[in-house]
């Protein structure tokens, strides 16, 4: 997934001013706010996607770590510290980023994971009384009409996005992670109604909502795919007018491994074996997820040789995969010395035909 970019999600240039991002926000949030436009998923989408764009642009210090770092700072939480060393972690020689969870611009507000320290996240509450603050001016004038405002209709709240990054480890096993995203909930003090009568709530401006943190915690099942999305049911935005919540959806990101590559519930790891033990045949110990087991190497095993342990690959569904060890033979890594040439030239003399014969393609 590439994040988009969240100038152009906004509609405004890199050096816009605070002011023109919050009117570039403004704009969108009160054409695709869903209370305008109830029940409308393209323009839910548009708004998350705008919020979650403010979220960042409108703080001086996240615009700076985006400015800086990119997807990286959304990913790290906005802790410039955090942000390269996995930077860093990511553009060394084999780098991964396993263990490092993710951030998905899709979903609502400012997202922190795993890293246990808040966002500081913006207030949509006030940001949306901002917003609606001319219903407000409009409920103190005199008109009889101007100050009504429809009962809204019950619906369910829409879903939100989230998403995390495990190491293929914690995909084969299974984990369990605390997440905490910054949530818009039902107004405490209007109980989500936006007011009494034809007067704005003073807390949420007379939306109906207020931006919370909350910590959740996400159960990872054993075999989950890369891509897969968990359901956290009602954890996402709260519904109107009575309506039930709406759903968290959890992203599941695998990261790859640098030496297990996986098909399905199969793994498949290169076994590195001596000359000698390629030759005699031994016994090796090999890690796997589930422990560390011990492999027969068969004597007079060439390189390219495939072993299966069954029963070692992932669990999903009704059964579990297969680990699969490729042998590569392994020569000695020193520049070989008079004993070790004449070890070498021994060992030539050994092959009876070429190694290339046959090789007619
Ligand atoms: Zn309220």
């Amino acid at each position: 997934m590439s994040p988009k970019d969240l100038y152009a999600v906004l509609g405004v240039k890199k050096n816009a001013s605070p002011q023109e991002i919050k009117k570039a926000y403004r704009k969108i949030a009160r054409s695709t706010h869903p209370d305008v436009k109830p029940g409308d998923a393209e323009a839910e989408k548009r708004f998350k996607e705008a919020t979650s764009a403010f979220e960042v642009l409108s703080d001086e210090k996240k615009r700076k770590m985006y400015d800086e770092f990119g997807e990286d700072a959304l990913r790290m939480g906005f802790d410039p510290e955090q942000a390269r060393a996995y930077k860093k972690w990511q553009t060394r020689p084999g780098g991964r980023a396993a263990g490092f969870e993710g951030f998905d611009p899709s979903g609502m507000g400012g997202f922190d994971f795993g890293g246990g320290q808040a966002t500081g996240g913006f207030d949509l509450g006030d940001i949306l009384g901002d917003l609606f603050g001319q219903r407000k001016k409009e409920s103190g004038r005199a008109s009889p009409f101007s100050g009504f405002r429809p009962k809204p209709a019950r619906r369910r709240g829409g879903d939100t996005g989230a998403s995390i990054r495990i190491s293929l480890r914690e995909a084969v096993l299974g984990a369990s992670r605390q997440i905490s995203i910054d949530k818009p909930r039902t107004c405490g003090s209007c109980k989500g109604t936006g007011g009494e009568g034809t007067a704005a709530c003073e807390s949420c401006g007379g939306s109906g909502l207020r931006t919370g943190q909350s910590r959740l915690k996400v159960k990872i099942p054993a075999g989950v795919l890369d891509g897969q999305r968990i359901r956290l049911a009602g954890q996402g935005l709260p519904g109107a007018g009575g309506g039930p919540p709406g759903d968290l959806l959890v992203k599941v990101q695998v990261q790859p491994h640098p030496l297990i590559r996986r098909e399905g519930q199969d793994l498949f790891l290169e076994l590195p074996v001596t000359v000698g033990e390629a030759l005699y045949g031994a016994t090796v110990e090999v890690p796997t997820f589930q422990g560390s087991v011990k492999v027969k190497v068969p004597p007079g095993s060439q390189s390219g040789r495939k072993l299966r342990l069954k029963g070692r690959g992932v669990p999903r569904g009704e059964g579990t995969g297969d680990l699969y060890l490729t042998l590569a033979v392994r020569l000695p890594a020193e520049a070989p010395d008079d004993e070790l040439k004449e070890a070498i030239d021994t060992l030539e003399s050994k092959y009876k035909a070429s190694p290339r014969a046959g090789l007619d393609i």
